[in-house]
């Protein structure tokens, strides 16, 4: 079986987009990671089972009030993130 979470792709997408934007303490692969993990928890999964389905769901999805609701997810996750990181921040290893 081939079924994909759509909202896997499009999140992966926004967060790629906006990640230099967002306010983070550290910008590190965990960081994203958690980010994109708790962004989709707080989102509807989208179930496709092949490329057509993909466009579909892309299509629907990529109206603005999804597109607003999708990166306020971001948002929302980055502040908790922000607040509590998974991993020890060194503060003097700042990577801007
Ligand atoms: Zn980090």
């Amino acid at each position: 079986m081939n079924v994909k979470n759509a909202m896997e792709i499009l999140v992966d997408e926004a967060l790629s987009n906006y990640w230099g934007q967002l306010q983070l303490p550290c910008k590190c692969e965990i960081c994203k990671a958690d980010v994109f993990a708790i962004t989709l928890n707080n989102l509807p999964p989208r179930y496709i089972s092949n490329e057509d389905g993909y466009a579909y769901v892309k299509a629907q999805n990529f109206d603005d009030q999804s597109r607003v609701n999708i990166l306020n997810q971001i948002v929302k996750a980055t502040g908790i993130v922000a607040t509590r990181p998974s991993h020890d921040i060194k503060p003097s290893s700042s990577q801007e």
